[in-house]
């Protein structure tokens, strides 16, 4: 059995969602995290191996360069495909990441034209007439408008990806995806005919997707969110059962949060109200020289061995602009990462053997403090929220990596306060 479906997720949490996307789709999915090398080994029998960038912010130089040796990786291992995936929120800058990165992916697959949908209607992302939507709202009415790293003010896909690529854009409209994949297939042949290399395609509802995806099945690049590889990945033939995952039973719980996002707030205020054990950590503090992480130390050693903890750097939008006023933006989120990894680290040498992260950015900080290289991917608590599962120097891990506004508002509490829910 060879490799189906290689993708290439421009961020941490990102790659959880894909891979959750592609094992809803029937398909044996590997998530890894960083850029692969020789050293790197993927679960046997894989059909589809996610490859999980730290992409999204950084230069667009070095996102491209990443992802090409990412690309070159999942050729090797036999991917036929490959799927850029990219925030639901189409999370970039003027100058990139995704404009760039997917120009750089063609190139090497030496194509001319790709599809994009970022539309993924479980989370509340839909695009029509190319405006892509959170919920009821344009993207730019949203709270993305005020990421700490990429605040979202334009909703129109056209017009953001436009600005990232020198080549042609153009728009499916929901109309023609609703005529099916033959009328899709068709647009597509028009569009390349007419010079276009990126075509943008509305998507409200997972059957859209599903049209998306089967048209999209001869297509050496494909991009967008989670949505579009699961029709993507449903218009592959099924391959079997899952293999059985080592979920870890025994051993503490904690959640480490990084995340700014509206729903991570609401989670950690849940959370609290539940009157579990939260602790709040104090960036400008840390940024000052005190040893906020043994503090923490002290207090987690001082908790119920029996309850989950909560550990986190979260601010509301007022005390984030205070704390990057003082700071700087970069080592406002620098002293967060760094601060989260660690504490992961001295966690799980401490026992805890579930833990839930959440921010794209913390996850990648903690993955990366926890030298976990590769997991195998399981259920999802929330959509686009798999438990993974991981082997570390010291045991079995269950690591739930999510993006900032994924997931109910009382996740925290419904996945770890009881192991007997996560162990069904
Ligand atoms: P999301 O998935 O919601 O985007 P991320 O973890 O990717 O979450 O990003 C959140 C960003 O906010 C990170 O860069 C983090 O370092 C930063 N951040 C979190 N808490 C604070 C804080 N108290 N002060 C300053 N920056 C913070």
């Amino acid at each position: 059995m060879t490799l189906r479906i290689g993708c290439i997720a421009d961020d941490f949490t990102g790659g959880t969602d894909v891979a959750a996307a592609f094992r809803r789709a029937g398909l044996r999915t590997a998530l890894v995290f960083g850029t692969p090398d020789d050293a790197t080994v993927l679960p046997a029998d894989c059909d589809a191996a996610v490859i999980a960038l730290k992409s999204r912010s950084t230069p667009a130089d070095e996102a491209v360069a990443d992802s090409l040796t990412a690309q070159r990786w999942l050729w090797a291992k036999g991917a036929a495909q490959i799927y850029f995936k990219y925030c639901s929120t189409f999370d970039s800058t003027p100058h990139g990441n995704i404009g760039p990165v997917t120009d750089a992916l063609m190139d090497a697959a030496g194509t001319a034209t790709t599809l994009h949908c970022p539309a993924s209607p479980p989370n509340g992302r839909t695009v029509y007439q190319g405006h892509l939507f959170v919920h009821d709202q344009l993207l730019s009415d949203s709270p993305l408008r005020h990421h700490p790293l990429n605040p979202m003010t334009d909703s129109a896909l056209v017009r953001l990806l436009s600005a990232q690529t020198r080549h042609k854009v153009a728009l499916i409209d929901w109309a023609t995806v609703r005529r099916g994949v033959e009328a899709v297939r068709e647009a597509v042949v028009t569009h390349q005919q007419s010079g276009v290399r990126h075509i943008v395609a509305d998507a409200l509802t997972d059957d859209d997707l599903a049209v998306l995806g089967a048209a999209a099945l001869e297509l050496p690049v494909v991009a967008g969110a989670a949505g579009l590889a699961e029709g993507f990945g449903h218009a592959y033939p099924a391959t079997g059962p899952a293999a059985p995952e080592p979920l870890p039973r025994e051993g503490r719980a904690a959640v480490l949060a990084g995340s700014c996002s509206a729903r991570t707030l609401e989670q950690i205020a849940q959370f609290y109200a539940s009157g579990l054990p939260s602790l709040h950590l104090d960036v400008l503090a840390a940024a000052s020289g005190r040893d906020v992480i043994g503090e923490a130390l002290v207090w987690y050693d001082g908790q119920d061995a029996g309850l989950p903890v909560l550990i986190y750097a979260s601010a509301s939008p007022e005390e984030l602009a205070a704390v990057q006023a003082q700071l700087g933006v970069a080592e406002a989120a620098a002293q967060v990462e760094e601060l989260l990894g660690t504490l992961a680290s001295h966690l799980v040498e401490r026992g805890v053997r579930r833990l839930l992260v959440a921010g794209g950015e913390t996850s990648g900080a903690v993955t990366t403090a926890l030298g976990v290289r590769a997991v195998l991917v399981g259920q999802e608590a929330d959509p686009g929220v798999p438990w993974t599962y991981a082997a570390t120097k010291t045991g079995d891990l269950a690591l739930m990596l999510k993006s900032g506004n994924f997931g109910a508002p009382d996740l925290f509490t419904r996945t770890l306060a009881a192991p007997a829910e996560v162990a069904r």
